[in-house]
C-alpha cells in the first residue's frame, strides 16, 4: 500500500482498492479502508462480514457521495434528472438488518478463524514444497481466506485438489483462472503477458477455512496433505 501510494503520487493517479474481503483488517493501527481515494467492500455471503449480498464505497472526498448515491440507483438525480450512466446497486432493508445482526458477531467470527488458520500453520509448517501465508507486520489480518502454494510439493496442486475431493473437502483454486484467461477476454488479453500470475494461478489452493470449520477437520486436512508428501 505504501508503494501504491508513492507511484500514484508522483504520477497524479486516483487509487481505488478492491477491498473486498478486508472488512475489519488494519494495517499500521489503521481501518484498511483509510488508503488510497476509494476502498470497495463486500458484503456477500462468502466473507467474513456478510449482509447475504451487498458492499460498500469508503471514500476519500466528499463529491464522491452524491455521485455514487446516483449511480447506486441507475445516475437519477431527481424525478426529471437522469444525468450518470448508473446501474442497480441498492442495498435493501432486509439486506441492512442482517449485517447489523452479523456486525455483533464479527469479533467471534474472526477469533474463530484465527484459531483455524493457527492450527493449519502449526500442522502444515516445514512441509516441503508447501509455502503458507506469512502475515506482514504492521497487519491485523480477519483470516478471510488460507492460500497455500504447492510449489516443489511431490504432488501438483491439482493432484492435491483431486485427493482432497476424494475425501468430500472441497478447496478452491482462488484465483485460477486468471481474469485475464477467462474466455470472455479471448484475443484481447492473455496470461501470457503476467507470467508471475500465471506461474501462482497454476500452483495455488485456498484451503476451507470458516469460523466452525472444526479443529479435528483442520487435523484431517493437514493429514491428507502431509500422507500425499511423505508416500513420495
Ligand atoms: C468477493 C470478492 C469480490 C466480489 O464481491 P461481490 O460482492 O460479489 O461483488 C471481488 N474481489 C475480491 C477480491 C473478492 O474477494
Amino acid at each position: 500500500m505504501d508503494r501504491i501510494d508513492a507511484i500514484a503520487r508522483k504520477h497524479g493517479l486516483k487509487v481505488i482498492y478492491d477491498a473486498a474481503h478486508t472488512f475489519g483488517e488494519r494495517y499500521k493501527g489503521k481501518c484498511v479502508g483509510e488508503f488510497g481515494d476509494a476502498s470497495i467492500f463486500s458484503f456477500h455471503a462468502t466473507k467474513v462480514f456478510n449482509s447475504i449480498e451487498g458492499g460498500a464505497v469508503v471514500f476519500r472526498e466528499d463529491w464522491m457521495k452524491h455521485r455514487l448515491n446516483c449511480l447506486k440507483n441507475y445516475g437519477i438525480v431527481d424525478q426529471e434528472h437522469v444525468v450518470w450512466v448508473g446501474g442497480n446497486a441498492k442495498m435493501n432493508e432486509f439486506q441492512a438488518a442482517m449485517g447489523l445482526c452479523n456486525l455483533k458477531h464479527l469479533e467471534a467470527e474472526i477469533e474463530k478463524r484465527r484459531k483455524v488458520v493457527e492450527r493449519y500453520q502449526e500442522r502444515l509448517k516445514g512441509t516441503e514444497g508447501l509455502k503458507l501465508p506469512a502475515y506482514k507486520e504492521g497487519l491485523t489480518p480477519n483470516y478471510a481466506y488460507f492460500p497455500v502454494v504447492f510449489d516443489g510439493f511431490s504432488a501438483d496442486r491439482n493432484q492435491v485438489y483431486d485427493r482432497l475431493a476424494r475425501h468430500n473437502i472441497y478447496p478452491r483454486k482462488y484465483f485460477y483462472p486468471l481474469t485475464n484467461d477467462f474466455q470472455c477476454f479471448e484475443g484481447r488479453f492473455s496470461s501470457k503477458d503476467t507470467p508471475v500470475a500465471a506461474y501462482m494461478a497454476e500452483r495455488v489452493l485456498t484451503l476451507p477455512c470458516y469460523a466452525d470449520l472444526a479443529l479435528e477437520d483442520v487435523e484431517r486436512i493437514c493429514h491428507i496433505i502431509r500422507s500425499m508428501q511423505e508416500r513420495v
